[in-house]
């Protein structure tokens, strides 16, 4: 699998004209060799020349954390007197033209530049990002068993048994952070819990609000779940509930943005392209007369990270292909009053859009 991902890598490096990958902290290190950077001080990067071994720069102290595929990259430990970023420029060589991972930090791309004049730097997503955006069947099918395990959350949101009504939205939040670890995830990504007027703001922050009876709860959380190959893969979900009855006017936006979500899952076939999902989203929204408080796009490629390519936003022309893995959640958010979103994560197959979630996509009611 991972020799498979190199291979994949520098064929595009070579289409690219990169002599050289530079991978630290962020999900391409995961995706290509199953390790993850510790996000600290000390460096770690992988240096993928174009033809030669990949060698791993690594702390000496974090040496123990790695499993170390031979066949796959060479490791070199540095102690705490070397100074790594002359070990990866050693590396490097005579490269001149270096894609580096987007979320290395700033500090050692700056002492790469300073010890490396003559090397151009450009980013790593554009060579690897094309390549993670498809997945291939092991990738699949952890992201499938990710989104059963929400789905099953989702479900117990609705059945009530999850305690809504006089609790706070931190509380609530901190109930579904466990049980997304409590469902095999090893890590809680976001548990938005949104209340009320909150569920009108998308990224809203769980806080001391009191979730009260005939409230909207919007609901959107989601983890990473291990691979046996090493890197995580996340799941997201998007569900609302109310707190009682819903009004007629709850019942009447619910049933718009529903609509909306169920065309744009629909539209998500092989050679579709990115913004036409978003448009078939947005059609019906702005079609009942509530297109301003839709704002934001319709949904993002999801994987090792939460938020990836492709994205479905208007500008995106990208056509859809096997192995394409993105959330479809549009909203409705009626400032001072309420919101709704509803999301999915849907894989492009060769036969149509397939959903890995299905949690009921109805408005509940609760009695909890
Ligand atoms: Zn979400
Ligand atoms: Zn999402």
């Amino acid at each position: 699998m991972h020799q498979d991902r190199l291979t994949r890598v520098r064929a595009a490096m070579v289409g690219a004209g990169i002599d050289v990958c530079l991978l630290s902290v962020g999900p391409d290190l995961p995706w290509l060799i199953g390790y993850e950077a510790m996000p600290l001080e000390r460096l770690t990067m992988l240096v993928v020349p174009v033809d030669g071994e990949p060698t791993l720069v690594v702390p000496k102290l974090e040496v123990p954390r790695v499993v170390h595929r031979s066949e796959v990259f060479a490791l070199r430990g540095w102690g705490e007197s070397e100074d790594p970023v002359a070990i990866v420029s050693e590396l490097v060589g005579s490269a001149r033209h270096a894609a580096i991972g987007n979320r290395t930090w700033s500090q050692f791309l700056v002492g790469l530049q300073t010890q490396l004049p003559a090397v151009a730097f450009s980013n790593a997503s554009e060579v690897i990002g094309p390549l993670r955006s498809v997945k291939d069947p092991h990738e699949l099918a952890v992201l499938r068993a990710a989104g059963a395990a929400v789905d099953r959350i989702a479900a117990e949101l609705q059945s009530g048994e999850i305690a809504l009504i006089g609790r706070t939205e931190a509380e609530v939040s901190a109930e579904l952070s466990r049980r997304i670890l409590a469902e095999g995830h090893h890590r809680v990504n976001f548990a938005i819990v949104a209340a009320g007027e909150n569920a009108a703001s998308p990224h809203h922050e769980p806080g001391n609000r009191v979730i009260g009876p005939n409230e909207v709860v919007l609901c959107d959380f989601g983890g990473t779940m291990h691979s046996e190959g090493g890197a995580g893969y996340c799941s997201d979900i998007t569900r609302c509930v109310v707190t009682g009855d819903p009004s007629q006017e709850m019942l009447e936006v619910y049933g718009v943005l529903l609509d909306a979500q169920r065309a744009a899952v629909a539209a998500g076939s092989v050679g579709t392209t990115c913004e036409a999902v978003d448009a078939a989203a947005r059609g019906p929204i702005t079609d009942a007369g509530y297109g301003e408080w839709f704002m934001h796009r319709t949904g993002h490629g999801i994987g090792v990270e939460e938020h990836e390519d492709p994205y479905i936003v208007v500008g995106n022309s990208h056509q859809l292909e096997v192995g394409n893995v993105y959330s479809v959640e549009p909203g409705i958010y009626l400032p001072g009053r309420f919101g709704f979103r509803l999301e999915d994560i849907v894989a492009t197959a060769a036969t149509g859009p397939d959903p890995l979630n299905s949690a009921d996509h109805a408005l509940v009611s609760v009695d909890a």
